[in-house]
């Protein structure tokens, strides 16, 4: 994802200012003033804001976490993905099997683009798992795949190894645990699982070396160019969605162009007592679904949980760092989005 289109350049993808680099040390003041404060601290830490996922929860619908953070593991351990790598050239050639393998349709959309660095070519793919194809009103639940070139955020060592534990492997995980029980249920609307490629082949985030939502920009021209025999009425995003400390706000750019839609889901979450969906706004993200709502005029939501780790801890962020392993990562959460995204399926008419 991108930074918000208010915020300043010098942050990709940010959120609230309060969140931008340039407040850095407000950061290191506050981070002395907490352990200075010793009590105090704890307060600010434990606030409103701490995570709920402490509470015992059973999967429904088949789902297991135990199994949904496998799949996390063997993505990661492809290594890094940035498109164009062999790396995620294997990571393709896996996952389009996996789909294969269990039943679903598996198609894929390729186009090339000039590296950013070096212009060489560069062939993307996004693939999409069809559930029902025969069926002609459908809904789309997408994601990106690919993973960003560097750990450009890491205060340590920003050149260092990007893993993209929650950043690029918790779609695709979530993907393959919830795929299996889509193609169990009655559906009235068929689903089309989209993995992106090109999310992030950013080497400079001030627009200069690389270009945000390649895959998804592709996909909502071919969309508009190439009409098929059916429309989407619907699409979900969903994109860092294995913090540990899941917490799920409303995203303000799904907010203005699927305002019905967030309330839904949400509400869903809410009357499955799935605490980590937060009822209010918090953040203002950049990301695939935007080309999905303006080029392809597909009503989408992003499902993203921007504070990795937690809201309330401003000075430490695994977020385009080497800690976005899948160590800060949990099959529960990932099973929580998954038990959502299914319940809304259900209930699609
Ligand atoms: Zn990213």
């Amino acid at each position: 994802m991108s930074h918000d289109a208010t915020a300043p350049m010098l942050s990709p993808m940010t959120t609230s200012s309060s969140q931008t680099r340039s407040k850095v040390p407000a950061i290191i003041l506050l981070l002395a003033a907490i352990i200075a404060g010793g009590a105090i601290g704890w307060w600010i830490l434990g606030s409103s804001d701490a995570p709920s996922s402490t509470y015992s929860w059973a999967p429904p619908n088949g789902l297991e976490p135990k199994r949904a953070f496998g799949y996390l593991e063997k993505i990661c351990e492809f290594g890094p993905r940035p498109s164009g790598t062999p790396a995620i050239e294997k990571l393709q050639t896996y996952l389009i099997e996996h789909f294969k393998s269990i039943g679903t349709t598996v198609e894929t959309q390729e186009f090339e683009v000039r590296h950013p660095l070096d212009g060489s070519p560069v062939t993307m793919k996004n693939i999409i798992v069809r559930i029902a194809p025969e069926l002609k009103r459908r809904v789309l639940i997408c994601t990106h795949y690919d993973t960003r070139p560097f750990p450009d955020y890491d205060p340590v060592n920003p050149q260092g190894v990007f893993i993209g534990a929650n950043d690029g492997a918790s779609g695709p995980a979530l993907f393959q645990e919830i795929a299996p029980q889509l193609m169990k249920m009655d559906l009235k609307v068929g689903v089309d699982l989209i993995m992106f490629d090109g999310e992030e082949l950013i080497f400079e985030n001030d627009g200069t070396k690389g270009e945000y939502f390649l895959g998804s920009k592709h996909f909502a021209t071919r969309y508009v160019s190439d009409p098929k025999d059916f429309t989407y009425e619907a699409g979900i995003l969903v994109d860092m969605i294995a913090d540990k400390e899941l917490q799920l706000y409303y995203e303000r750019n799904s907010y203005d162009f699927a305002r019905n839609l967030v309330r839904d889901v949400w509400s869903i979450a809410a009357k499955m007592k799935i605490r980590e969906f937060v009822a209010r706004t918090r953040h203002t993200v950049r990301d695939d679904h935007l080309p999905l709502n303006e080029i392809a005029r597909i009503p989408t939501i992003d499902i993203i949980d921007f504070d990795y780790p937690r809201p309330s801890t401003r000075g430490q962020k695994y977020w385009h760092t080497e800690q976005d392993i899948p160590e800060n990562c949990s099959g529960e959460s990932i099973c929580k989005v998954g038990a959502v995204l299914l319940e809304w399926i259900k209930g699609l008419k």
